[in-house]
């Protein structure tokens, strides 16, 4: 369970918020759930439509085995229950990028039941969100209204394509563990290649469930399994970024807690979020499950999935991200914060044990979780594509580890290596950046600044830590090359401090 429930203090005492979300994921697949339409991004209007997808009279599903993989193999990483038996039944909706009437779904028996997802906080802590389950459905066409001004056109490429819907029970207790969620199971769907995880083509999203309650009603929750405990919830939709979600949920339970310290009430709806504004907005009141009349789609048959089928999916899977995290701490001895972090993505981790190599453990992370990072993120660069290889990487530590050049120098040199000015070692080199360790060169420094300086020199008797003063002269005069050590050391030999 989540220890972090953060208290949010309102006019009639604390208030503590429950979060529950519904991610949809797009199936990695080149066809749609129920048709062989091409799925694909960036085609003209309505190029990617069968006439099931179009409703046409007397067509007839048929189901993607594809897609079913991928869905059960996305189960097994979640560590869930895998129904071999289950079925889809038609959700009834209205709207114009529907052309069917309703959405082929599974309500009752999903393809996945109850799973869990370990979820990494920035401070290196984890929690577990449960899953309760995994469905398969369609999604909808799209409407563009942005083409006339006084028409609304249909495009329908996207009608059709097969989304997983992942549940979470309740179990997120502010906005930065929802965000964080989202991070980790977009992850887990990219080592898994059921998802791309492009958030901003809006291939992974969540509807955010928020409901605000008094401290210890969540606990009783738990305790019970009854929802009663809990408040009413709002859920906003098809919200696409760890920010906008963030900012969603802010927003939201503040609202709520506003409305219940008036004495009103929250009426469960369906809301939007404006990024603009920063605000949610009712879209409408939230149907039940009734209003939907599910059935069984009569033109389907149960899907019944063979057991030694499923076991060959589970003997395919990838090292998993929690798999990986456990083995990058246990063989390389790293924190849980370092390997948490190597392990967001796949490519990432690849680099790290490609440089790793005989070299120290730490500081090999350090330089691809910061230096690198930062790098690829400022020039929007996959790792997979970085300029620099992890046998740069690797040479540069190397240097470090050896004492040819200093943290601080390195971090030029990684500059350099950046801009292309070639290997750490040519650049140490050439630039005459060698860390200088040799006793007589740094002696004659020493005594010049000891003799120009009596004062301190004399003051450090009493006062042993202004040998600082010292040391940061010793590394302008050398232009940061000396190796601190050495200085240091003579540095005390020469004062006379113990
Ligand atoms: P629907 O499709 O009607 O929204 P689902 O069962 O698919 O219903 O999803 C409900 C979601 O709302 C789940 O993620 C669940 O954890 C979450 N949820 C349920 N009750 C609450 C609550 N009181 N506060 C926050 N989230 C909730
Ligand atoms: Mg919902």
């Amino acid at each position: 369970m989540s220890e972090t429930s953060k208290l949010i203090e309102g006019r009639t005492g604390p208030w503590e918020i429950v979060l529950g979300l519904e991610v949809h994921a797009q199936v990695a697949s080149n066809a749609k759930l129920f048709s062989g339409a091409a799925v694909g991004f960036g085609a003209g209007p309505n190029e990617q439509v069968a006439l099931v997808d179009a409703a046409m009279p007397g067509m007839l599903p048929v189901i993607n085995r594809y897609c079913v993989e991928q869905a059960v193999r996305t189960g097994l990483g979640l560590k869930a229950q895998i129904n071999l038996k289950s079925h889809f039944d038609r959700k009834s909706y209205f709207f114009p990028d529907l052309p069917q009437g309703y959405q082929i779904s599974q309500y009752k028996d999903p393809i996945v039941g109850e799973g869990e997802v370990i979820v990494e906080l920035d401070d290196g802590s984890t929690f577990t969100v449960r899953i309760e389950r995994l469905h398969l459905e369609q999604d909808a066409g799209k409407m563009l209204h942005d083409q006339e001004p006084n028409a609304t056109y249909v495009d329908l490429n996207r009608a059709g394509t097969a989304l997983m819907e992942i549940v979470s029970m309740p179990d997120m207790r502010c906005s930065a563990e929802a965000a964080a969620y989202v991070k980790k199971l977009r992850t887990i769907l990219v080592y898994l290649g059921t998802c791309d995880g492009d958030m901003e083509k809006g291939n992974l999203r969540a509807d955010v469930n928020v409901s605000v309650c008094r401290p210890g009603d969540y606990e009783k929750f738990r305790e019970t399994g009854s929802f009663s405990h809990l408040g009413t919830r709002c859920e906003i939709k098809n919200v696409n970024s760890y920010r906008y979600i963030q900012a969603a949920i802010e927003y939201e339970a503040r609202r709520q807690i506003e409305i219940l310290e008036d004495g009103g009430k929250i009426h469960q709806e369906t809301r939007l979020f404006d990024p603009g504004k920063g605000e949610t907005r009712s879209m409408r009141s939230k149907e039940d499950a009734a209003d939907y009349r599910y059935f069984p789609d009569p033109d389907l048959l149960p899907l019944e999935l063979d057991p030694a089928w499923v076991k060959k999916i589970e003997a395919s899977l990838p090292e998993l991200p929690d798999a990986k995290k456990a083995r990058l701490q246990a063989q390389y001895g790293l924190s849980a914060y370092d390997a948490g972090v190597l392990i967001i993505e796949q490519a990432r981790a690849d680099y790290y044990e490609a440089a790793v190599k005989g070299r120290d453990a730490k500081l090999v992370a350090n330089w691809v979780t910061n230096e690198l990072a930062a790098k690829l993120s400022a020039g929007n660069i996959d790792i997979a594509d970085s300029p620099l290889k992890p046998a740069a990487i690797a040479e540069l530590v190397q240097l470090i580890e050896e004492g040819v050049i200093s943290s601080k120098i390195a971090k030029d040199v990684f500059e350099r290596m950046w801009a292309g000015e070639g290997r750490a070692s040519e650049i140490v080199e050439a630039a005459g950046l060698k860390q200088v360790s040799d006793t007589g060169a740094l002696e004659g420094v020493i005594d010049t600044l000891i003799a120009a300086n009596p004062g301190q020199a004399a003051a450090v008797k009493d006062r042993p830590q202004a040998v600082g003063w010292f040391v940061g002269q010793v590394m302008k005069a050398t232009g940061g090359k000396a190796n601190p050590a050495a200085v240091n050391q003579l540095l005390r030999a020469k004062l006379g401090i113990e």
